[in-house]
Order: structure tokens, then sequence, then C-alpha cells
């Protein structure tokens, strides 16, 4: 029985870590991860965020919770940019994160904690659909 519930939570993350750069409500996730019972699938998700594996925001709308994969390993090496309006959350190359903490430090005297940084504003999909 413990192993049915860990092979279905490696269902939910596989899902999850296929779709990491989008937002996603539990009922995509649910249609996603077929012969999983949504109940199921929102205590996962509610595990996993807490333990930090999983972003949570919400939609444009606000009546709608996204979760989306977070991949601490790797994530604590980049910033991350996130849109206020729809909630997508993305990775900002290494490259690109580590120039931009580089010239804050040199500027300001100010170490960025690229871990727990996430820089606000509006991706191009909700700019051009003219929310702000
Ligand atoms: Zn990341
Ligand atoms: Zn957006």
């Amino acid at each position: 029985m413990k192993q049915y519930k860990t092979e279905k939570r490696n269902q939910l993350m596989g899902f999850l870590m296929s779709h990491r750069d989008e937002p996603l409500s539990a009922e995509q996730i649910a249609e996603g991860v077929p012969g999983v019972a949504l109940s199921t699938i929102y205590r996962n998700l509610a595990h996993l965020a807490d333990s930090g594996d999983v972003h949570k925001s919400l939609s444009a709308d606000g009546h709608t919770v996204l979760y989306q994969y977070y991949d601490k390993p790797r994530c604590s090496s980049h910033l991350h940019i996130k849109c206020v309006s729809c909630g997508e959350m993305k990775h900002v190359e290494t490259e690109l994160s580590q120039d931009l903490a580089e010239k804050l430090e040199e500027k300001n005297d100010f170490s960025i904690d690229a871990e727990n940084t996430v820089i606000l504003g509006v991706c191009k999909s909700c700019h051009d659909k003219g929310e702000k």
C-alpha cells in the first residue's frame, strides 16, 4: 500500500517535471495523471508545496491555485521571474542570473540570495493582452 502511494506521487512529480515551465491547476494535473483521484492530487500537492518542491501561485482571476514544479538543487543557482498577472514563473538562465548578481554586488555591495529571489513583472502574453 505504501509503495502504491509512492508510485502515485512519482507519477505526479513526473508530470509536474515535464511541465516545469507551466503553472497548472490541480484539475489539469489530475487529467495528466490518470487513475489518481483529485483528492489525492490535492493532498500530494499540498505536501509538495510545503516541502518546497512545488511552487504555488494564483491564476490571473485569483480563483484558481496553480502549481509548478520547483527544482530546488537547480533553481537555487539562478533567479526567477514571475508574472504577477498569470502567475507564470520562469527560470532565468544561470549565466544571466550570475551576471545580474555580480553587477548588483559590484555596484551596491549587495549579494543576492538567488534561491529566495523572485523578480516580479508581467510576461509578454499578459502584456499583449493589455493587462498590467
Ligand atoms: Zn529555476
Ligand atoms: Zn503573464
